[in-house]
């Protein structure tokens, strides 16, 4: 008898995965690459928005507890995947500084909002009113992340690369059986792919496709990352992330020239070198309705739960979430009500 059935090995079934090998669980992972979310994402953590300057969502609390969650990864996998590096906000016009200033005198926001304004960053940059330092910030390389965990995994023999068939899963009171796996609990980290799940697709989760282009500048030689109305994130070797969109609409899986145009037209108002288009990434990020993870059990089987709902902010939020959803099962702690999926279930649950 396994413990645990994971289904999804993107940011949340990694973290999930991670926390259940320290709690000595015995469990498999399902894993198909229907979902590209993860993989493609910028991997960037920053607790700032910085459309506003505002907090994220409890990003303070998840940024103490997901860097050193990714360190002690880091070397059990024995692969380096975190990238520490400053952002810097270009700023539009005298009003955004000071709205950057104030917020900066915020407690919370302090200790990540540089009050040193930045002239110039690089000389490929173009703008007139200096830029903003973040600090304690970076970025995640996800496909290191995911490759070194399924190697990981492979090696341990407990990772199945093939879809998982929801209509073969077969509920018994007090365990569930898929194929010739007998396990105690299941958790769905299937991402946007939930939405295809029959346990848990009345969830509102709505999905936003995000799309990157990946660029090469020999002249550009920025080691830091840039937000103006796109980001520019640094890769090494002259290569350069440019992105993401955001597109609520679309659900389809593959890269759009819209959102290519679009990206093209941002970075050339930002960057004043020549570069050359390398190819274009797509993926649905898993956001709910209101914007807070789905976490919690199926209203009607004990041993059915749902680990999702991240949105455009996975690396810093799948560490802290994904242990709070195992504290609930195991240690029965109650999960925090604006996380809790019971909060959708009178509207959106037929049974
Ligand atoms: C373009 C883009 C840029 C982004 N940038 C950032 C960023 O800079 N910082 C940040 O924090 N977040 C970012 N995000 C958001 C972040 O990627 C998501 O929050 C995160 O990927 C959610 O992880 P997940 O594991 O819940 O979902 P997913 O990554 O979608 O993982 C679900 C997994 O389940 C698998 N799966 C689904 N159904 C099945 C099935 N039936 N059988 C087997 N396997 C199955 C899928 O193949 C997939 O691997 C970005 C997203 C996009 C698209």
């Amino acid at each position: 008898m396994l413990d645990y059935i994971v289904v999804g090995l993107g940011l949340s079934g990694i973290a999930i995965s991670s926390h259940l090998e320290k709690r000595d669980k015995k469990f498999v992972v399902f894993e198909d690459n229907s979902q590209e979310s993860s993989k493609v994402a910028g991997g960037i953590y920053n607790p700032i928005i910085l459309k506003r300057f505002t907090l994220a969502w409890e990003a303070d609390k998840q940024i103490g507890y997901s860097i050193p969650f990714y360190e002690e990864l880091e070397k059990k996998l024995n692969t380096k995947f975190i990238q520490p590096f400053n952002i810097y906000r270009r700023f539009h016009s005298i009003e955004e500084q000071n709205s950057w200033f104030e917020a900066a005198d915020n407690l919370r926001l302090a200790p990540f909002m540089s009050t040193q304004l930045v002239r110039e960053v690089n000389s490929n940059i173009s703008g007139d009113f200096s830029l903003g330092k973040l600090e304690k910030t970076g970025a995640i390389d996800t496909e290191k992340l995911i490759s070194a965990n399924r190697d990981y995994l492979k090696k341990h023999s407990i990772l199945k690369q093939e879809k998982f068939d929801y209509s073969a899963l077969e509920i018994k009171d007090d365990f569930i059986i898929y194929k010739d796996n007998k396990a105690k609990n299941i958790i769905f980290c299937d991402g946007f792919g939930v939405t295809g799940n029959p346990f848990f697709n009345w969830l509102p989760l709505r999905g936003n496709k995000g799309e990157y282009l990946i660029i090469k500048s020999k002249t550009l030689k920025l080691k830091q990352a840039v937000k103006s109305s796109v980001f520019i994130l640094p890769l090494g070797n002259d290569l350069y992330k440019v992105g993401a969109t955001y597109n609520h609409k679309d659900k389809t899986k593959e890269p759009t020239t819209e959102a290519r145009i679009k990206l093209q037209n941002d970075l050339d108002e930002l960057i004043t070198c020549e570069y050359e288009i390398l190819d274009q990434v797509s993926g649905i990020r898993p956001a709910s309705a209101d914007r807070r993870p789905l976490l919690g059990n199926h209203p009607k089987y004990k041993n059915l739960f749902v680990c999702n709902g991240f949105g455009s902010r996975g690396v810093l939020i799948a560490p802290l979430l994904s242990e709070k959803l195992l504290n609930f099962i195991e240690d029965e702690i109650p999960l925090p009500p604006e996380v809790n999926i019971v909060r959708f279930q009178r509207k959106h649950y037929k049974g």
